[in-house]
């Protein structure tokens, strides 16, 4: 019977590779919220339904307890690590992608103009093309992009960006503004111009903020439908009046089709500011790290944390995943991403909602406790699983016989004699 059995188990043809039994799936494109299995075969995701039979999958992996989200869009990192310069957002502050992203449920990183028009051909070739994580990338207006704050005063140049982001199409999503710190609007203004040349979005990261040009202004008068305001729970950006009432502009900005980027960073976040927006209604658009070694070692600590953060402040969990997955991948026009239809990459991230005291901070000294945090404990990136907190893809060592991890033809085990 025995021997008959594996015989027609051996018989029945696998038609995915991979299936993950037993979570809560949150998919916002979908419009998808409960528990569903979800198959993986070559690299794609290839059912998504209430019960997938295990026998169905060369590999099953139970994922009870997690909730199963599209692998998360990091839509402000800083990964030009390779660039060498002392103490700049590309260099030393910099962070390797695949040493931060699969550990965090992030399976696509977009770099914010850490590489301007003059070094992003670098930028591709040292980092981009070698990392496992997908690095997309906004090319930074001024041309040598963020090697130092200096170098992101002057040296734009609209039609050299749309020459790169014509070439480099499979990884260029947008234009980056940032730091600046003149009286006027060239560093926006010329973003903005080759966001039309390209027909590509522009994060604008407003530098200081200059009685000249009011931040207002950026949001109703300079952006475009689709453009990125990031870092907009900076201080300085004025959300409520002194009755705790939404100002206006913020919302005539959203119906102009403005998007609202978290981008926490170091300095860039106070509590106070999302507490106003998040109690208002006025939920942020993307969530973002802004990462870079400051703040993957500050406040910010990682995309989990940060919607964790802003979960402490009421915003919902299914928000906080539309934040990281659905409309990043929107806003930089790549549809394909951040969601488990089928067809899409099978890029997947498991999270753990962890139930206690935890506390949240901001960098500026505030501080606010919540009762969840997200953890991420499971990571596939195209159907491979690249992160697995709980070794779940594992099966009980002490069923897999005395050779297993001994390279077959390779190795052998050389017993050392009873006496030397
Ligand atoms: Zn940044």
């Amino acid at each position: 019977m025995k021997i008959l059995f594996l015989c027609s188990s051996l018989l029945v043809a696998q038609d995915f590779d991979l299936v993950l039994r037993g979570g809560r799936v949150i998919d916002p494109r979908n419009r998808r919220d409960g528990r569903f299995d979800v198959a993986v075969k070559a690299g794609k995701i290839a059912a998504v339904e209430p019960s997938i039979d295990a026998a169905r999958a060369r590999k099953a992996v139970d994922v009870t307890g997690l909730i199963i989200t599209p692998g998360m869009i990091d839509l402000h990192v800083h990964v030009f690590f390779t660039a060498g310069n002392p103490g700049a957002w590309a260099g030393d502050n910099s962070v390797q992608p695949d040493a931060f992203s699969f550990r965090t449920g992030v399976t696509t990183m977009v770099d914010a103009g850490s590489s301007g028009w003059r070094n992003f051909e670098t930028f591709r070739t040292t980092v981009i093309d070698r990392a496992r994580t997908r690095v997309l990338a906004l090319i930074n207006i001024a041309g040598f992009g963020m090697i130092s704050d200096a170098t992101e005063q002057d040296d734009f140049n609209p039609d050299a960006i749309a020459k790169l982001a014509e070439k480099h199409k499979d990884v260029v999503v947008g234009i980056k503004s940032a730091h600046y710190q003149k009286p006027d609007w060239e560093s926006v203004d010329l973003a903005v111009e080759a966001g039309k040349k390209t027909g590509l979005p522009v994060m604008v990261d407003f530098g200081f903020f200059l009685p000249q040009r009011p931040y207002y202004k950026l949001v109703t008068e300079h952006l475009r439908a689709g453009d990125i305001s990031t870092h907009m729970f900076r201080g300085p950006v004025p959300y409520v009046d002194e009755k705790g009432a939404l100002y206006p502009y913020l919302l005539e900005a959203r119906k102009r089709g403005v998007k609202f980027d978290v981008g926490h960073g170091g300095g860039s976040f106070v509590l106070r500011s999302a507490a106003g927006a998040i109690k208002n209604g006025f939920y942020p658009d993307t969530i973002s790290s802004d990462l870079h070694t400051g703040s993957m070692n500050g406040a910010f600590m990682d995309l989990p944390a940060l919607m964790s953060k802003l979960m402490a402040l009421g915003l919902p969990l299914q928000e906080a995943v539309r934040a990281a997955t659905s409309t990043p991948a929107e806003v930089i026009k790549r549809p394909d991403l951040g969601t488990l239809s089928v067809g899409a990459p099978a890029d997947i991230a498991g999270l753990r909602v962890m139930n206690g005291e935890f506390g949240y901070w901001d960098n500026n000294t505030g501080r606010v406790i919540g009762k969840e945090r997200l953890f991420a404990e499971l990571t596939l990136k195209q159907g491979q699983i690249v992160w697995d907190w709980n070794g779940r893809a594992g099966v009980d060592y002490r069923t897999l016989g005395p050779t297993y991890g001994i390279r077959p033809g390779i190795d052998q085990i050389l017993p050392p004699p009873a006496k030397r």
